[in-house]
């Protein structure tokens, strides 16, 4: 089958025609038909990420597709069923997993990759293994995940947009959801609007938020948010992003959502917080960056700092939930994709993602 592997730090994925096995016991073997550019690939195409690289590498972990065959021991996934994956793949029997916490399962190792001594899942022409990042790797024609990280949805929901409720959508509408839990009649900002950030936008919507502020440099991506829950905006090229929000809010708001991963943008979010706020850093901040907030706010503001992680998702249920809710015409998801490409247009892909130019691109393989 064909693969964008990541051979080095050279900036670029190339397509390359590996091998894949056939599932083991509690595996599931996918044809994938859609999956989405993320933030998290790019951040291993252009080295920020490299010390966590295995090359070679097939990242892709936002995708959607059809059963092609299931391990004996699979349960509840059948041949023919429509299925997202979602790397937030669980033991199941570990101390986070039975407090309902599987999204930070502690042996997840164990289940994300096969066991030591079994063949490998993937092998390139030269008979090497080929490391799925996250225990998925989506930027393929097929892919061969452990039944813990695949849910099966409606037939109804199309593959090419539940794909993007494979990362994106769940990690910001979950944020809003579950990590911070916001209330009906509050306020929020969302600092960073692509996919993440966007996806938090209509999370605050759906929640009921009265004022939903999207902040960002691109006036196109404020022109985005506006169209998909913002009810006000903020170009930190007018001023001081935080300025702009405590004048908005008179004070600040009652929840904030960081979705870049940089030191500055998360210490804008907290100092966008009113008294008794919480600021959620969802982005991914780049290893061996601090971030410094003034602790006496902390104490006599009783505000809150806290990070999310793939949006506190329990995603066998959230997935299938999320994807109710674009059915139901109340979470926008055609609006988000703003191209569709073939694997073979993967570079041209990211690289509209660094220029700005996209909400999500999306991977159409043509199945
Ligand atoms: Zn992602
Ligand atoms: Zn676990």
């Amino acid at each position: 089958m064909q693969a964008a592997i990541l051979r080095d730090k050279s900036g670029s994925l190339k397509i390359e025609e590996i091998e894949i096995d056939k599932p083991d016991r509690n595996e599931v073997l996918i044809q994938t038909v859609a999956s989405g550019l993320c933030h998290s690939d790019l951040h291993f195409i252009d080295g920020s990420w490299s010390d966590f690289a295995m090359y070679p590498m097939l990242l892709g972990h936002e995708a959607a597709g059809v059963v092609q065959a299931v391990g004996e021991d699979v349960v509840g996934i059948e041949v023919g069923d429509h299925v997202i994956t979602c790397l937030s793949i669980f033991c199941g029997h570990c101390d986070r997993c039975l407090t309902g916490h599987s999204y930070l399962c502690s042996h997840r190792q164990e289940v994300s990759d096969r066991p030591i001594g079994k063949p490998p899942r993937l092998i390139d022409g030269e008979g090497n293994a080929v490391n799925q990042f996250t225990g998925l790797g989506s930027f393929a024609q097929e892919m061969l995940v452990h039944q813990n990280g695949v849910v099966k949805i409606s037939p109804d929901m199309p593959l090419d947009r539940a794909a993007l409720i494979g990362c994106g959508v769940t990690t910001g509408v979950g944020a809003v959801f579950r990590t911070a839990e916001v209330k009906p009649g509050s306020t929020v900002a969302v600092v960073g609007c692509g996919g993440v950030g966007i996806s938090a936008v209509q999370g605050a919507h759906l929640a009921g938020a009265r004022q939903i502020i999207a902040v960002d440099l691109e006036s196109q991506k404020l022109e985005w948010a506006t169209q998909l829950g913002a009810t006000h905006t903020v170009n930190p090229n007018d001023g001081d992003p935080v300025m702009q929000v405590l004048e908005l809010t008179g004070g600040g708001v009652d929840y904030s959502f960081e979705c870049i991963g940089m030191k500055q943008t998360a210490e804008q979010a907290f100092g966008m917080i009113r008294q008794g706020g919480s600021a959620t850093i969802i982005g991914m901040i780049p290893i061996g960056v601090n971030i410094e907030v003034p602790g006496t706010d902390l104490f006599l503001g009783a505000k809150r700092l806290q990070g999310s992680m793939m949006g506190s998702n329990n995603f066998k249920v959230d997935m299938p939930h999320l994807c109710e809710l674009y059915l139901g015409g109340r979470l926008k998801l055609d609006e988000m994709v703003s191209r569709t490409i073939s694997l073979d247009e993967i570079n041209e892909g990211f690289e509209a993602m660094i220029n700005g130019e996209v909400v999500r691109a999306v991977i159409d393989f043509g199945t």
